[in-house]
């Protein structure tokens, strides 16, 4: 194809000369030139072979390259790759009710397409706010629910800060319930799991009445932690937090944007707790990323309450066709494979795994995981806990165990102290220790600053 005509090595240069980069000062990037990906793996245009422990953005839960999904796109462009939002297509019937269906016992059937998670949030927010006449949004401080306005006011780690205090109003952020790092908890350390949620559901609890219960529209949260440390809800927990909410009149909204779609082994990871939410916004996996796409599960009622006026938003490309075949042929691809079959089995032996890194390694602090949703704590001092990086900052030692990965052919994210497992739901065995090996060699680089 001449359009797309341009030699590998000119790639990064011309890439150089006019990206504008995110997350990113511009004068330091140094982007890996990719040039095709399969399966777990992914290779530069030096030909150089990765592993890929981050699903790429942890959005390539179905792992790359899947024929299925790109043929169904081919076909939708083929057949019609756009209509407008007040039209409907047979690609947009079809995929709401392959999203509908994935709900918690089907519970949430109105869906709304969005183009990611960010401004899925903002619209499940504009949503809660119409349905119950309230204005706030209550947040956990350790989460990350988007760069837009109103979802970067709903996130509660630092990536929020820099943008203050020009963002949406009316967001009360609460503490999370991480059990390794728990202010409350340090001379507790055997507290049960069910005193343990308690506490932090009575936490939330003297916050909603400090703030007035009939002000607040919706309690939104990663249902398992992503970025900010794949904390897991404790026993109880979110039994808790849907008591609160039943109990107020709050609508709970779940963020399983890098949750969802078999993450941690179920369609959406507030299954293992057998609640049902409001709503589900979710992003990422929904697709696989072989498309932009987001969406807003919701309970009918939310959507009865806009019957007789409008709901006041929109997009230009809410249900965009090629988007939609991605996502139905991903959630037909996942269903053929029993990928969430598959999240559990290998979410098992990564345990196992991650277990025996953390007993192998004066470094690692805590190992956690749920599904293919793993985390590696690494700390200085174990029973100190001081991390391995201050707070929002990097470290030479994480910057060296990082390098050493990729050198190695291994793509990882790592997070301030922490290392992030994240890799497609499709992984094997063997792939798994793979990487593992490669993970075993690179801790030893932190294991040297221990006790030191
Ligand atoms: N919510 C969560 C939990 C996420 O992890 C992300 C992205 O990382 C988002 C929302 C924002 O999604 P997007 O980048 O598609 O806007």
């Amino acid at each position: 194809n001449l359009m797309f005509n341009l030699p590998d090595d000119e790639i990064l240069p011309l890439s150089k000369e006019h990206v504008f980069w995110t997350w990113s000062a511009q004068a330091k990037v140094n982007p890996i030139a990719v040039k095709k990906a399969k399966g777990v793996y992914f290779w530069d245009v030096d030909d150089k072979k990765y592993l890929d422990f981050n699903s790429m953005t942890m959005c390539v839960n179905i792992g790359h390259s899947d024929e299925r999904i790109i043929k169904a796109m081919q076909a939708q462009a083929g057949e019609l790759p756009y209509a407008a939002p007040g039209m409907t297509t047979k690609i947009r019937a079809l995929a709401s009710k392959a999203v509908a269906d994935v709900t918690p016992n089907k519970a949430l059937s109105k869906i709304l397409f969005t183009l990611g998670g960010a401004d899925a949030n903002e619209n499940a927010i504009k949503l809660a706010r119409g349905y119950t006449k309230r204005h706030k949004i209550l947040t956990r401080y350790r989460s990350y629910h988007g760069a837009t306005a109103g979802a970067m006011a709903a996130t509660g780690d630092p990536r929020r800060v820099a943008w203050e205090p020009n963002l949406m109003p009316g967001v009360v952020h609460f503490l999370d319930p991480y059990r390794y790092r728990s202010t409350f908890h340090q001379s507790q350390a055997n507290i049960s799991e069910e005193d343990f949620a308690r506490d932090y559901v009575n936490h939330l609890e003297e916050i909603i009445l400090y703030e007035r219960p009939d002000s607040i529209a919706s309690i939104l949260m990663e249902t398992v932690t992503g970025t900010n440390g794949i904390i897991i809800p404790p026993s109880g927990y979110m039994q808790g937090v849907r008591q609160l909410c039943d109990k107020y009149n709050i609508l709970m909204i779940c963020d399983e944007v890098m949750s969802g779609f078999g993450r941690t082994g179920k369609w959406f990871a507030i299954e293992h707790w057998n609640v049902i939410p409001d709503m589900i916004t979710m992003a990422k996996g929904l697709t696989s990323a072989y498309a932009p796409l987001g969406a807003v599960a919701m309970k009918p009622e939310i959507a009865a309450a806009f019957d007789e006026h409008a709901f006041e938003s929109g997009l230009t490309y809410t249900s965009h066709p090629i988007s939609l075949a991605a996502a139905v042929a991903n959630i037909h691809a996942m269903r053929e494979d029993n990928v969430l079959g598959n999240a559990t089995s290998m979410g098992q032996v990564m345990r196992r795994m991650l277990n025996d890194l953390g007993e192998s390694h004066p470094s690692v602090g805590e190992v956690r995981s749920i599904g293919l949703f793993g985390i590696i704590e690494l700390v200085k001092d174990r029973k100190t806990k001081e991390p391995m990086t201050p707070w929002n900052q990097s470290s030479p030692e994480m910057n060296a165990l990082k390098k050493y990965c990729m050198d190695n052919g291994l793509f990882l994210y790592t997070h301030w102290h922490t290392v992030l497992i994240i890799p497609p739901l499709i992984i094997n065995e063997e792939q798994l220790k793979e990487g593992f090996d490669i993970l075993d060699k690179a801790l030893e680089i932190t294991d040297r600053t221990v006790g030191g």
